[in-house]
């Protein structure tokens, strides 16, 4: 028996609960994990309190990532005591996730845990940290360097955007962090390594097709028109790897930073990225980040209060990364 959070959906409603299932009960799968630590993400919270149809089918584990121990493997990269961490493949949307004593996987979506990462930093780290490197990844593999000049981040005080400035600051980059949080500017100084701030409502309305260039290349995780103001801004031949949609799914912008500067805008998707991809984001991840600063970054809380804490994640009350200890 183990202990999981349940969401169904049925005659009685829809219910999120801690309670105890049988090893049994764990969808067939090449690998068995016995789940270490999860994250408690916005898109778990959304599951949980019923605020978004994240879940595909009932009833779910939620949890959309997580770093376990290999109990049993009949994948033949896996052997029992092999520590993993797996991200995404809509695990906690349609298939079982992290949030859990034990979980079942398929083996071909587990990345090994690097040496010099504990179980802890990796979940730390979770989808945000992964998704903010695959941007940096992306910015890089367009040929962004530091020496170009200063890189935007927006949404910089959220899960994705705090990684982002953090990581793109350790790599040496200058960083403009866009925030409606006056009160972490200090944070996103002084920790996160940030070289100035500018104000969330300078990017949040609706934007010309051009303006002056400001910056080389951009991290954005709020989509609408912060996304429209951000391509405007952009100098020539920058680039921005747009990952979210805080302010909203909707472009309004125009193709004059295309035509005119030649601009790349390009998606990133940390969900169904391709393996050799996530290997590689999660060795620099290992290269760049230190226990000292994620713990900085981290609040650790029990399975059983993962529910409770779901809500102070919707209500926007929590900074950094919410660590789930499923031991
Ligand atoms: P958070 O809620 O932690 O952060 C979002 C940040 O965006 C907020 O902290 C805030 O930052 C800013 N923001 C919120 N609302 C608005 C608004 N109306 N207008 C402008 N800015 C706003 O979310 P995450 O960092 O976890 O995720 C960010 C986005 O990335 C989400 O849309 C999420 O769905 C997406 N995502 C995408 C992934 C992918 O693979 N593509 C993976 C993970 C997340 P501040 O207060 O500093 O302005």
């Amino acid at each position: 028996m183990f202990q999981a959070i349940v969401i169904e959906n049925d005659e009685q409603g829809y219910r999120s609960t801690l309670t105890r299932l049988d090893d049994a009960q764990l969808p067939p799968a090449s690998v068995s994990l016995d789940v270490l630590f999860s994250g408690l993400n916005y898109k778990d919270a959304l599951a949980i309190e019923n605020k978004a149809p994240v879940i595909r089918q009932f009833p779910m584990v939620p949890g959309i990532d997580f770093v376990g121990r290999v109990t049993s493997s009949r994948h033949p990269r896996w052997r029992p005591g092999d520590l993993a961490i797996l991200t995404g493949y809509g695990v906690g949307e349609s298939r079982w996730g992290g949030l859990a004593g034990k979980a079942s996987a398929d083996g071909d979506w587990l990345v090994a845990l690097p040496e010099t990462l504990t179980p802890a930093d990796a979940m730390a780290i979770g989808t945000a940290g992964l998704t903010a490197m695959l941007c940096l990844m992306t910015l890089e593999k367009q040929g962004v360097t530091p020496q170009q000049g200063e890189v935007l981040v927006t949404g910089a005080s959220g899960g994705v955007g705090s990684f982002a400035v953090w990581l793109l600051a350790k790599a040496g980059y200058r960083v403009i962090a866009s925030t409606g949080r006056p009160n972490d500017s200090e944070y996103l100084l002084n920790t996160l390594g940030a070289s100035s701030i500018i104000p969330r409502e300078t990017l949040n309305q609706p934007a010309k097709p051009l303006a002056k260039e400001q910056w080389v290349a951009a991290i954005d995780t709020v989509g609408s028109h912060t996304l429209s103001n951000v391509l405007a801004g952009t100098a020539r031949y920058g680039v921005v790897a747009a990952c979210g949609m805080a302010q909203g799914l909707d472009l309004p912008a125009s193709v004059a930073p295309f035509i005119l500067r030649a601009v790349t805008l390009a998606g990133v998707d940390s969900v169904m990225c391709p393996m050799h991809s996530r290997q590689q984001a999660w060795e620099r991840l290992a290269s760049l980040c230190d226990s000292e600063h994620l713990r900085k970054m981290t609040t650790m809380i029990p399975l059983a209060s993962a529910i409770s804490h779901a809500d102070d994640l919707l209500r926007g009350q929590v900074r950094g990364r919410l660590v789930v200890d499923c031991h």
